[in-house]
Order: C-alpha cells, then sequence, then structure tokens
C-alpha cells in the first residue's frame, strides 16, 4: 500500500556541490525533505515531500525526554549509464520496523515506506554524485512525538526522509584501522535495544569512542555486556574474522546490530565456498589466534565504508599487528565485489539492487 504523497517543491533549489572531492560525509543536504505524521486515531497520515528545513518540534516531544527515535542508513548510487538504484532497500524497510516495534513507535507499510524513500531519491535524482566512490546517503529516522511528559509508548510520532550526497569513504586508498577493545564501557545488552538502530544505543556509546580516539585508535570493538568476554561489533559495524580458511563473526544474539553488509558478505563468502561460522567468539579465542597466527584478516562491515580491514588490535597493553596492517585479500575481494554490485558494474546475481529511476 502506497502512502498519499503531496510535493511542494523549493522554490529557491540551492547550488549543487561542484567538487565531489570534498563531499564529506553528512554535512551538505538537498533541497527536499519526506515527512509523515502519525497518530492512534489517524494512522499514518499527510505523507508530504517539502522544501529541507527546520522540522518545528514541541518542547515536550517524547524524542527529547525518553528517547523514542530510530533510524536506517542507505545509500543511492549513479551508475555507468546514470541509472539511480538502491542496494536490498527492502531489509532496510524490515529492519526499520523491527526497531519501530523494540520502541514502541509505530510500524510502517512497507511498501510505502520503500516507495516513500524511492519517490524522494527520483525528486532528488540530480542530487547523487557522479564520481567514482561517491553516492546520495539516505536517512529515514522515525520519533515520538507526544507533546506531554508521560511515560508510556507513544501516540504521535513523525517519519521523516533526508538525503545527503556523501563523499568516497577512501580517498586515497584503503588504509587499515587501529582498534583498541572496550573493556568498561558496553553497547547494549541482550533483552535491550542493541539489535534496534536507535540513537540511544549511539548516544551511549560515544564515551568509548572519543576515549579510543583520545588515545590515537580510529574505533572501539565492543565486548558482550554481561560476562565482558565475547565479540560483539567494531565501532558502529559488524565484524569478521579470517581464522585459517574459515570466517567467523559474531553471532546475531540480541545485542548485535543485524547489518545488511554483514548479510550480503555472509551470501557472498559461503558462494565463494568459505564456511562461515556465526557463533559466540570470546575475546580470549581472538587474542590466541592472533598470537598464534591462525588470524588472517580482520575487517568491519557496514554501509558506509562496505568493508573496512582492520591493521591493529590492542587489548589489555598489547597491540597485536593483523595482516602485517595492509588489507587482506579476502577482504579487497569483498571489498571490490560489493562495490561492483553497488554501482552497477558487475552482474547482480543475487537480485540485491533495486532501479529508482533513469539518471
Ligand atoms: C547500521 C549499523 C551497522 C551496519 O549495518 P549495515 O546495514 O551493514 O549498514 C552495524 N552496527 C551498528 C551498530 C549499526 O548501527
Amino acid at each position: 500500500m502506497k502512502y498519499e504523497i503531496t510535493v511542494t517543491k523549493t522554490t529557491a533549489p540551492k547550488q549543487k556541490p561542484t567538487d565531489e572531492k570534498s563531499l564529506g560525509f553528512g554535512r551538505i543536504f538537498t533541497d527536499h525533505m519526506f515527512l509523515m505524521d502519525y497518530s492512534d486515531k489517524e494512522g499514518w497520515h499527510n505523507g508530504r515531500i517539502v522544501p529541507f528545513g527546520m522540522i518545528p518540534t514541541h518542547p515536550a516531544s517524547t524524542v527529547f525526554h525518553y528517547g523514542a527515535e530510530i533510524f536506517e542508513g542507505m545509500k543511492a548510487y549513479r551508475t555507468a549509464n546514470g541509472d539511480i538504484q538502491l542496494f536490498r532497500p527492502m531489509e532496510n524497510v524490515k529492519r526499520f520496523n523491527n526497531s519501530a516495534a523494540r520502541l514502541c513507535l509505530p510500524q510502517l507499510d512497507e511498501e510505502g515506506c520503500l516507495n516513500a524513500i524511492s519517490t524522494l531519491v527520483e525528486l532528488e535524482k540530480d542530487w547523487v554524485p557522479h564520481s567514482e566512490g561517491t553516492s546520495l546517503y539516505i536517512r529515514p529516522f522515525m520519533y515520538g512525538n507526544d507533546p506531554h511528559l508521560g511515560v508510556h509508548a507513544v501516540a504521535n510520532a513523525t517519519f521523516a526522509i533526508i538525503c545527503s550526497p556523501v563523499g568516497a569513504y577512501y580517498k586515497e586508498g584503503i588504509n587499515p584501522v587501529k582498534i583498541a577493545i572496550e573493556e568498561e564501557d558496553v553497547r547494549a545488552v541482550r533483552g535491550g535495544t542493541g539489535y534496534a538502530k536507535c540513537g540511544g544505543n549511539y548516544a551511549a556509546s560515544l564515551r568509548a569512542g572519543q576515549k579510543a580516539e583520545q588515545n590515537g585508535f580510529t574505533q572501539v570493538l565492543w565486548l558482550d555486556g554481561v560476562e565482558r568476554k565475547y565479540i560483539e561489533e567494531v565501532g558502529s559495524m559488524n565484524v569478521m574474522f579470517k581464522l585459517g580458511e574459515t570466517i567467523v563473526t559474531p553471532a546475531l544474539t540480541g545485542s548485535v546490530l543485524p547489518g545488511i553488509t554483514r548479510k550480503s558478505c555472509i551470501d557472498l563468502l559461503k558462494a565463494w565456498g568459505y564456511t562461515v561460522e556465526e557463533r559466540l567468539f570470546s575475546v580470549d579465542e581472538l587474542i590466541a589466534a592472533a598470537e598464534n597466527g591462525t588470524l588472517k584478516e580482520a575487517w568491519g562491515t557496514g554501509t558506509a565504508a562496505v568493508v573496512s580491514p582492520i591493521g591493529k588490535l590492542y587489548y589489555n597493553g598489547v597491540t597485536h599487528v593483523v595482516t602485517d596492517n595492509q588489507i587482506g585479500a579476502l577482504t579487497q575481494k569483498l571489498y571490490d565485489e560489493l562495490t561492483s554490485i553497488q554501482w552497477g558494474k558487475k552482474e547482480d546475481v543475487f537480485g540485491w539492487t533495486y532501479k529508482v529511476c533513469n539518471g
């Protein structure tokens, strides 16, 4: 079921960035945004595309006080012939609804949600940059809007989508990152909100990220919140390890975010004949593998970077070097394969791409 969408075009279109090398991430926004309101009485209503701008919000809104907010992150890619396509967008839509269910926010009709995304992207298609590795980042989000301070499941919400042209994640080749294993703060616990893509998880993770940065690391590697023993994620990416010829990645126990890049890497690895183990993987097992040489490669997976090789792992006062601090062959192969599919350079045998419009 598609939602009805009214379109009000801006009368003052912005100048599009001319230097695609300095786009960065999430600093520039397109001319329009999508908004739709929800109330218990009316359901979803007033779907609209309007000029990009401020969203007036009641000061007592649930989002400000109790963190009722969820989001998604996906990209629109321009293929060689100019067409605009998305990558597995229905996966984002389904995950958005799973996040909404966890936070007591209203469900969206799947087809309606995807149509809202495509309609906005098509209107903004000239904002999808052209240079190698660039894309239009799409940020759907939803927040509770009840204009009073009582604590309960929300009765009013807003669903919004904004878009931002983003630069190539890797400008000068892929550089392996330096990761600190976090031993104090935890990101999530089973039964909590770890599997939901919600703002609160990020708010709680900022301190460890800041500490890691101050100590010269790029990201933290999170351990489970109960025993601080099992590996969960790296920063805001899922994480994978090549041990000998086997790939190991933390199982989706409820505190790990079910990444779409993770899922796609698993599908590719299996198609290439690798054994992929989704299981509990302890930090002790990881460090032992680093010390005895069975740890061949380690990498994070996520929409922004696709894959991010881990070159150094710091734990308990010791820095372990992985793959001689170079990008591993399998990490590179995953990166090449996924980016080729996303930017339409290679046949999409899995049927993962979704065409929005001609260029
Ligand atoms: C979004 C996200 C990921 C990666 O998910 P993708 O669907 O691959 O982009 C991993 N971990 C966290 C915490 C995230 O928020």
